[in-house]
């Protein structure tokens, strides 16, 4: 059987060789066993249950929550020649009627299908008059009440095994802590399941953390230098800030949509559905937006605002790349989001426990922005996986970060803290520390305490990176009420001159700029092809639009790319590349070559 695998993966996807470890979860699934599968975004978790349902007799089940990628899911299917149909809330009713006789007739090999309809006792009545050949249970993180994208839906699934007790199921997820892993197992029945665990590095994505100075115009200017005419999403943390955001990115010439959970179902969906369709495109979102994107060429993640933790940083930039080609996760952040941060967790009305987690989860995160060895490195770190070189891709790898050693600062940023009787937030303590009289001060009285005007030596900015790093590292921690500091008993030792402390040097205003631009500007061919490249990706887009698909479930870039590069010269030596699969060959092989040939 696996070698009718290897058929497939050639004849239908187009592709060589197996990524590991795919070949050993179908090889599982073609024995009849269940199986759990965690792979990073982009690591190829479809293929693992797309051609277990072709290899097997029967049609194959998969769950999924994303009712709104479904039809363009279903679309890719079809153009590689398989019969894939869906079944939602969204279809009109004749259509599911219609995919349910379909699946008894025996005519389909894949259907998506949404986790509500699966607890329906019709539904399941239904299935039961099918030959089912597997259940995939996609995202299966979304069972999990840990997580972050629990559906109450995702439980009933348990039910499946019950009743289906010889079809085998596979779960498949990239989220990755060891907590998550677990509830999934449990509450899908999957402790007899074999396991796979594939690496969580995402080598095409370089990850870049930059200090924030005028966020808007740095966001600008990292778009235009290096990503013009790509797709990308930009995070922020409020809706008020979404929509601002992408009205002023609109103003300066690139076509941007907002996403978010306030806005009307109808608009949501009109942008998500743009997003997916066109190629030079950015969405400005929060968090609403992104679980399972499954745009291949989003080409790069912006965020103005720092994630909560690790984990949600990981997964949002992870929607970069997917198709393995150079992207960017970009950030900027600076210390009013330290400090709204530390705020928000300081007021968060969770239990202890709950709320010491999130504060660890936080200061990592923090730890991620302001180290200065490699990113990746940390990251895996913070996730168990061991990465013994640093990686070469990120901004601390490319521009090795300087320190300088801030003990001093550092002891008079923090008594001025503790001389200010720690009720005042960094503004005013800077104001004391470089001397200025305003009226504040003069309120106070601060202008008499011993540290009002010790550090004229540092500039406005050098402070506020001071306590950035002194809030970000514990040593300072943050009232709830008005962003207040005061000292963390960490600090002791630095004040009593026991300890030193090394401090990032953050690029001055205007430097920053030659710091990071131009490093990492995404070429996906070389400049003398730029002309072909946009020639075959206006082709694909003709194609795309004249059956309304997204571009690439005609060909994804990754494909166009080598097209370029290996010029073929007639129809044999076009089947030979990837993602060219039997189907895509015959309709659109001449097309392309047509394209290839006029250059
Ligand atoms: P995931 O669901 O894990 O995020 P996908 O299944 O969408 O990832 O696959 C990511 C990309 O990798 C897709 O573009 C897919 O076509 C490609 N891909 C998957 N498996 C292979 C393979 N064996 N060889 C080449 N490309 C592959
Ligand atoms: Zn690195």
């Amino acid at each position: 059987m696996m070698q009718e695998a290897y058929r497939i993966l050639e004849s239908v996807f187009g592709y060589t060789a197996f990524r590991s470890p795919q070949d050993e979860v179908i090889g599982a699934i073609l024995e009849g066993k269940d199986a759990f599968v965690l792979m990073p975004t982009g690591g190829g978790k479809s293929l693992c249950f797309q051609i277990p349902a072709l290899v097997r007799p029967g049609v194959g089940i998969v769950i999924s929550p994303l009712i709104a990628l479904m039809q363009d899911q279903v679309s890719a299917m079809c153009q590689a020649g398989v019969k894939a149909a869906c079944m939602n809330s969204s279809m009109p009713p004749g259509h599911n009627y219609e995919v349910e006789n379909q699946a008894r007739r025996g005519e389909l090999d894949l259907i998506y299908i949404a986790p509500e309809r699966l607890a329906l006792n019709q539904t399941i009545e239904w299935l039961g008059q099918c030959d089912v050949s597997l259940f995939a249970i996609d995202e299966a993180h979304c069972v999990s009440q840990w997580g972050h994208d629990f559906r109450s839906d995702y439980l009933q699934l348990s039910l499946l095994h019950e009743r289906f007790p010889n079809v085998p199921r596979v779960a498949l997820t990239a989220t990755a802590d060891a907590k998550t892993r677990e509830e999934i197992i449990s509450r899908l029945g999957l402790e007899q399941a074999s396991v796979f665990v594939s690496g969580f590095d995402r080598p095409n994505i370089q990850y870049r953390i930059t200090q924030k100075q005028n966020a808007r115009q740095q966001l600008l200017s990292f778009i235009n230098s290096e990503h013009a005419s790509d797709a990308g999403v930009v995070y922020c943390l409020s809706r008020k800030k979404v929509d601002a955001t992408a009205k002023w990115l609109s103003e300066q010439g690139i076509k941007a949509y907002p996403y978010h959970a306030g806005l009307s179902k109808d608009v949501r969906y009109q942008n998500q559905a743009r997003f997916l369709k066109e190629e030079s495109i950015v969405i400005v979102a929060t968090i609403a937006f992104g679980m399972g994107i499954d745009k291949p060429d989003v080409r790069f993640v912006a965020h103005l605002d720092l994630p909560k933790n690790i984990e949600a940083y990981y997964q949002e930039t992870g929607r970069a790349g997917r198709d393995g080609l150079p992207s960017t996760a970009w950030m900027v952040y600076g210390l009013e989001d330290v400090i709204k941060l530390k705020q928000m967790m300081a007021g968060s009305e969770a239990n202890e426990q709950f709320k010491r987690i999130e504060q660890r989860k936080l200061d990592s995160m923090l730890g991620l922005a302001e180290i200065t060895s490699c990113r990746r490195q940390t990251i895996m770190n913070y996730f168990g996986d061991d990465m013994p070189e640093p990686c070469g891709n990120c901004d601390n790898c490319l521009n090795p970060a300087k320190t300088w050693d801030g003990t001093e600062a550092a002891r008079k940023a923090l008594s001025c803290v503790y001389r200010t009787d720690q009720r005042f937030g960094v503004v005013h303590l800077i104001s004391v520390l470089r001397g200025k009289l305003t009226e504040k001060i003069t309120q106070f009285n601060h202008q008499n305490v011993s540290t009002f005007g010790i550090g004229s030596d540092l500039s406005e900015s050098q402070w506020r990176s001071v306590y950035r790093q002194l809030v970000a590292r514990g040593y300072l921690s943050v009232n709830f009420d008005y962003g207040q500091v005061y000292l963390a008993d960490k600090c002791r030792a630095l004040l009593r001159g026991d300890e030193t402390i090394e401090l990032r040097l953050d690029a001055d205003k205007g430097k920053q700029k030659t710091a990071s631009s131009g490093k990492a500007k995404f070429t996906p061919v070389k400049d003398e092809d730029i002309d072909l490249w946009e020639a075959l990706r206006a082709c694909r887009k003709r194609l795309a639009d004249d059956q309304g698909v997204p571009p690439f479930v005609i060909f994804h870039d990754a494909t166009l790319k080598e097209m370029i590069e290996s010029k073929p010269d007639g129809l044999q030596a076009f089947s030979t590349l990837s993602g060219v699969g039997q189907k895509k060959l015959d309709k659109y092989g001449s097309e392309f070559l047509l394209v290839l040939a006029e250059y």
